[in-house]
């Protein structure tokens, strides 16, 4: 059984969207709340984030959008930046620390004082884009963790497994060229944000080395379990991925909001063991978790409960 890191910070829950919006600071309190009840935080080592460095940040996004951000936090109230993302005065710290969550957590797998970490991290990240905030989303956390993965303790191959009901695009571009980073994506298809297609495999040296699996509404856990075993599992066992990163969403659990499909904890206690089967046999072990969506908020705290602690049995 592998040692589990657990990343939080309470600065988290100063990014406000407003008290309507669904990515709100309520959904860290119920998921700390739920693992504290159930024992599951007692087994767990807590690991303090960093503040991110725009040295890794500038890895993933150009300088001028890190720097515009910065320019438009507002000093109160909250100011948009798309359709349904805002930022609020915390929000440029939060997501300094969300990047430096996942870095710390890097840290701490590399240096082997854990072998999985969990990061209770917001804003989440996998929209971001190169040089946009979008879908709730500011700073690529997992993206900018797996440069730094890569560049920091020379790993040649990361595999990123993305299970949040919408698309990861901003992920999907960060490596879309770039073959020594696998990103594989489960999504419901159609639906926020658009991108996702099957047909999207990545171009150049990247080719291959993107995997889309769109969903339809209403598969569960034997359609996830099928996908995972038949196409994610082949895949890992060719590439060998030295590093393992999940986008963890919650949100194709069937009680969320945002989304129609039929996941349960159960459904994510399944998927998280045949992920870290995959750390197991090619990375040591080695598997960094983060936050994505997931707005239902006991779907929220179970799923995230099921997880860690299917880390925890692993
Ligand atoms: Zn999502």
């Amino acid at each position: 059984m592998g040692r589990t890191g657990f990343v939080y910070h309470p600065d988290y829950l100063k990014h406000d969207m407003g008290a309507a919006h669904p990515e709100s600071p309520a959904r860290l309190r119920a998921i700390v709340s739920r693992i504290q009840e159930t024992g599951t935080l007692d087994r767990l080592t807590r690991i303090d984030p960093m503040m991110a460095s725009d040295d890794w940040i500038g890895q993933i996004h150009a300088p001028a959008y890190v720097e515009a951000l910065k320019r438009r936090a507002p000093t109160s109230g909250r100011v948009s930046l798309d359709a349904d993302t805002a930022i609020s005065p915390g929000s440029i710290p939060a997501a300094y620390l969300a990047v430096g969550g996942a870095v710390a957590g890097i840290d701490a797998i590399a240096k082997r004082s854990v072998d999985h970490v969990f990061c209770a991290v917001r804003p989440p990240g996998h929209h971001a884009e190169r040089d946009r905030a979008m879908g709730f989303c500011l700073f690529n956390n997992v993206a900018i963790a797996a440069r730094y993965a890569q560049q920091r303790y020379h790993i040649a191959r990361v595999l990123i497994v993305d299970w949040d009901v919408h698309h990861g695009n901003g992920t999907q571009h960060s490596f879309y060229r770039d073959g020594s980073v696998l990103f594989f994506s489960t999504h419901q298809y159609p639906h926020y944000p658009g991108t996702g297609r099957a047909t999207e495999r990545g171009t150049g040296a990247g080719e291959g080395f993107t995997i889309n699996v769109p969903m339809e509404a209403g598969d569960g856990n034997d359609e996830y379990h099928a996908v995972f075993l038949n196409v994610l599992l082949p895949a890992a066992e060719t590439f060998k991925p030295e590093f393992v990163i999940i986008s963890a969403g919650f949100d194709a659990h069937r009680d969320d909001p945002l989304a129609g499909m039929g996941l349960t904890e159960a459904g994510y206690a399944d998927m998280t063991g045949i992920v870290a089967g995959i750390a197991k046999r090619h990375a040591g072990g080695r598997l960094l978790s983060s936050l994505e969506g997931g707005y239902d908020l006991t779907a929220l705290a179970g799923s995230v409960d099921a997880h860690v602690k299917a880390l925890l049995d692993s």
